[in-house]
């Protein structure tokens, strides 16, 4: 699904339909003035949750895990690409954060 802003009324449409269900202007004339929003939106929570999962890696991996899966869903829920990216990187992260710890736990 790609979401349309319509050159006639601004209105954020996600749909395949062929016209603004808004204001019924069609895309397919206006093609040309259309912004086509590759959903952008989620972006920053997208790199902000990459960011959480890469450290998650590195420093309090049960703090920064779990926000970097909360961010990364959440923005893998609006359709942003980096969404599963971040959500995964966290969650490889957590894991390898928890088994660390079991490892460190062991060893004393
Ligand atoms: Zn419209």
């Amino acid at each position: 699904m790609v979401k349309y802003v319509c050159p006639s009324c601004s209105a954020i449409s996600e749909t395949d339909k062929s016209f603004c269900p808004e204001c019924g202007t069609s895309y397919l004339k206006k093609e040309s003035e259309n912004i086509k929003v590759e959903s952008n939106e989620g972006g920053g929570l997208a790199t902000a949750g990459l960011v959480c999962g890469i450290l998650s890696f590195l420093l309090f991996p049960f703090v920064l895990g779990p926000i970097g899966i909360v961010l990364g869903s959440v923005a893998w829920n609006k359709g942003h690409p980096r969404g599963k990216a971040a959500t995964i990187t966290s969650i490889v992260g957590t894991v390898a954060g928890l088994l660390i710890t079991i490892y460190w736990w062991n060893s004393y």
